[in-house]
């Protein structure tokens, strides 16, 4: 088996182990004579799976009773939505914090159901900073404050969490969910596509605190609202099985790293080395705030942009795969979410090392 180092920012890389107890697992799961995804979801087996991904959930961000944790369909775009359907409570306005593209199109959906105050928005076209808190324009009519710690596309990180009072604070966390320990009481929301920290495509992680749900608009469509999945066990419809078993099996293999304090010692070790690497050569750069790096997107772009095609190009040669940067910003970026080992970031080091002396800078 050779595998690859892939950098890509979703779907993302899974951890190895994983991906082998999933095979042998395959065609027939704890002796059942089948598979998961071949299981009835109100069966005993998936439902065990099932509970206990919600439990590990539980136990590896600590969430405390008075949350739900759903497991939704849509991804993170269905909750732009589901956010203003689920949480306006007869208010008309939300305040949005905007650090980068992802909240950019949060925003453009959240403008469907309600009155969007952009509370704080970087002056120029680029994303590389957080606008500082005294500038924020955050408003007691509220109904929430939404942000995004970590922004995907643009590399920007909140290394903080903002303080919003009263306000329920919502979180789009997609890209950084599971990276380390975070505090859930200081969230009124938290959700999170699954395929970069979590696992396959095709699952969405709500944690929401349980006094917030059960208000949703009339129209709000039964399967995206909180109160209903919560009742049904996330289960008002279909789930998918095969997904949250697998996100089920990170989550163990998280437990068995020694869970998210260890992974944040490690994404931070492996996030400080690249930067130091990008900042010490003349010939690549990052542009974003150094207090706002991000530790999972490492977006850098280098001093020639005609030499681009031939960096990535190398580097697939040399198994680093999916390091062109997003069509919007351009040039390159690594994604070095909790399943791309150190030994990944190392490779990639020492190939932009060798690409930097090859092309003589
Ligand atoms: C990837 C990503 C999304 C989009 O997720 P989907 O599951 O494709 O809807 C939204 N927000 C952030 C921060 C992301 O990284």
């Amino acid at each position: 088996m050779s595998r690859i180092y892939n950098f890509s920012a979703g779907p993302a890389m899974l951890p190895e182990a994983v991906l082998l107890q999933a095979q042998a697992e395959l065609p027939d799961w704890h002796g059942a004579g089948a598979s998961i995804m071949e299981m009835s979801h109100r069966g005993k087996e998936f439902v065990s799976v099932h509970a206990r991904a919600e439990q590990d959930v539980r136990d590896l961000l600590g969430v405390p009773d008075d949350y739900h944790v759903l497991f939704l369909q849509g991804g993170a775009t269905t909750q732009f939505a589901a956010v203003c359907m689920n949480l306006l409570h007869g208010k008309t306005r939300a305040d949005y914090i905007l650090t980068g593209s992802w909240g950019k199109k949060a925003i453009s959906e959240a403008k469907k159901y309600c009155d969007v105050n952009v509370a704080a928005a970087p002056k120029g076209e680029t994303f590389t900073s957080i606008p500082a808190v005294d500038t924020w324009s955050l408003g007691p009519d509220a109904a929430y404050v939404h942000y995004t710690p970590n922004e995907t596309i643009d590399g920007v990180e909140f290394h903080w969490v903002p303080d919003t009072g009263d306000v329920p604070l919502v979180a789009d966390v997609s890209s950084t969910i599971l990276s380390r320990p975070i505090d859930v009481r200081r969230f009124g929301l938290l959700y999170a596509g699954a395929q970069k920290n979590i696992g396959p495509a095709g699952v969405t992680l709500v944690i929401v605190r349980k006094d917030l749900c059960g208000e949703a608009l009339p129209l709000t469509p039964s399967a995206v609202d909180y109160a209903q999945q919560a009742k049904a066990d996330s289960m008002l419809n279909t789930p998918p099985t095969y997904t949250v078993y697998l996100a089920g099996l990170v989550f163990q293999w998280l437990k068995a790293q020694g869970g998210l304090s260890a992974m944040a010692s490690v994404n931070e070790r492996k996030a400080a080395k690249l930067y130091a690497a990008i900042d010490a050569s003349n010939f690549y750069r990052n542009s974003v705030e150094k207090a706002c790096r991000s530790w999972m997107n490492v977006p850098f772009v280098l001093a020639d942009a005609d030499l681009d095609q031939e960096f990535l190009d190398g580097a697939e040669a040399a198994g680093l795969t999916t390091l062109k940067g997003h069509r919007s910003v351009g040039g390159m970026r690594a994604s070095i979410y909790n399943a791309m080992p150190e030994a990944g970031v190392d490779a990639l080091i020492d190939y932009m090392a060798d690409f930097e002396k090859r092309v003589g800078r």
